[in-house]
């Protein structure tokens, strides 16, 4: 067998796992690759990604057979006899999702398109997984085949499945996917910023072995043992964004270094932070807890960006070890920890912070022609955490307004929606939320959502449910975006 298995894997897990690969390197046979490469080495190295972050055996199947029905004689009917309605509908998934164009902007074959994405990832987000991890390797292998082609691939995965990945939690694979696709889809400027970088690395990793060692002494010292102190730049793309929205130059941007301090519990983080700041004064407006409030994809560290030796800026991030490994695999991580936690049980339970996928299937039925725009737009923008006054938490679109959060909250406090307190002061339904405002909704049950509503909401959710009630008073919200 060409793949390395993960360890946890029962004998009849191997056997399954046997017979893809003797049955895809069949189906295949005589294929080759742009590269020359006989073409069962693609789903090899799919398969064996998804086998170092630890999916299950049918994943990891289905990853081995996920190009044979596209590309050639075998049948999905067939891989159900062979190997299972599962492994079979996870092959069927991504096949479908390998036909979606999604450069063709606004028309509806594009929509539809996206439909089939997002319905395939509300169903069962292995069929995503697999589809990342074909994308891995065929940015991998971009450069065999011809321009046009690779800057179509590369903007495409900067436009849809970066974001995916990030929203799936998954940093490493984020930062991977666009450092990769950025070297083909602005290749001078990638080659230019990546000189740059490298120059500015060599120039750092003196500051940074000092500040190293400055860190895990004085914490020690405190009584605080540390897992790891590392300090890096940025990944290449990250630094590119950077340097687009501030329009400066690489020396002119302070927060180009992360350094990243693991430490073995989360009252250690806690206490690590305290210690650092009596050395290092912060800049007041960076210290983000994103343990006590983790972002809407599951990450969790502590951000500080201080004043550090030689009065430098620079960003400190302090996690647990299970922190880092959740920040950088996300998903897959989630589905690790659960597989070991469930002993053998199939790992298919989506983890609660990434809930929000299971929302679309819901949405799916309810909206049908809006239903891409809204959930894409949803999908992709950025989000803002608002709190009740008793503290639970709401992940909106950023712009959303006390109207979307009523919504969130419930359709009833939506439908009844009077007023709304925010941070205790009296707000128009349609004002614009900050992140970590706390919302109270006023209602009534004389209420009622009227046209304008629709001015005055972001989210998919909260303009569907308004939608659905005008129409059920007779009251025709075509003409409302
Ligand atoms: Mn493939």
């Amino acid at each position: 067998m060409r793949v390395n298995l993960p360890e946890s894997y029962s004998p009849e897990d191997v056997s399954l796992v046997m017979r893809a690969e003797e049955f895809a390197t069949n189906a295949h046979a005589g294929q080759k690759r742009k590269s020359g490469e006989p073409y069962i080495i693609h789903p090899l190295a799919v398969a064996q990604t998804v086998a170092d972050w630890g999916f299950d055996a049918q994943t990891l199947a289905a990853a081995l057979l996920h190009d044979t029905v596209e590309d050639t004689a075998v049948t999905v009917q067939g891989l159900a006899k062979e190997f299972g309605p599962k492994v079979a509908e996870l092959v069927d998934g991504v096949t479908k999702l390998g036909q979606v164009d999604f450069n063709s902007e606004g028309t509806n074959r594009s929509h539809e398109n996206l439909r089939k994405l997002l319905v395939a990832m509300s169903r069962d987000l292995r069929v995503i997984i697999i589809k990342l991890a074909d994308r891995k390797h065929n940015l991998a292998t971009l450069k065999y085949l011809n321009e046009e082609d690779r800057v179509r691939i590369a903007k495409e995965s900067l436009a849809i499945f970066a974001p995916l990945a990030d929203r799936l939690g998954m940093g490493r694979l984020k930062a991977e996917i666009e450092d990769a696709a950025f070297k083909y889809s602005e290749p001078e400027r990638y080659a230019e910023l990546s000189r740059e970088l490298s120059a500015y690395t060599k120039k750092a990793n003196r500051y940074i072995a000092k500040l190293r060692e400055f860190i895990t002494s004085k914490l020690a010292a405190s009584g605080v043992a540390t897992v790891s102190v590392e300090g890096r730049p940025k990944h290449l793309y990250s630094v590119y964004k950077k340097l687009t929205k501030t329009g400066k130059s690489i020396d002119k941007v302070y927060d180009l270094l992360a350094v990243r301090v693991i430490v073995p519990k989360e009252s250690d983080c806690y206490q690590a932070l305290g210690i650092l700041h009596q050395y290092f004064k912060p800049l007041i407006y960076r210290i983000k807890d994103y343990i006590s409030v983790p972002k809407p994809n599951g990450y969790r560290s502590l951000h500080t960006t201080v004043f550090a030796l030689e009065g430098r800026i620079t960003e400190i991030q302090i996690r647990t070890p299970q922190m880092h490994e959740e920040a950088e695999m996300g998903l897959a991580a989630h589905f690790f920890y659960d597989q070991q936690k469930l002993d053998k049980k199939q790992p298919q339970g989506v983890p609660k912070n990434l809930q929000w996928v299971g929302q679309l299937a819901k949405f799916e039925g309810e909206m049908k022609a809006d239903f891409v725009d809204m959930v894409s737009h949803d999908l992709f923008v950025d989000r803002i955490f608002i709190f009740t006054p008793k503290g639970d938490l709401f992940d909106l679109p950023e712009g959303s307004t006390p109207l979307d959060f009523a919504f969130a909250v419930h359709t009833d406090i939506g439908l009844h929606a009077m007023g709304a307190l925010v941070n205790g002061k009296m707000q128009a339904l349609g004002s614009h939320l900050e992140n970590r405002d706390v919302v109270q909704i006023i209602t009534r049950r004389s209420a009622k959502p009227t046209l304008d509503w629709l001015n005055h909401v972001k989210s998919s959710m909260a303009r569907s449910r308004i939608k659905s009630w005008l129409r059920s008073q007779g009251i025709e919200p075509a003409n409302h975006k």
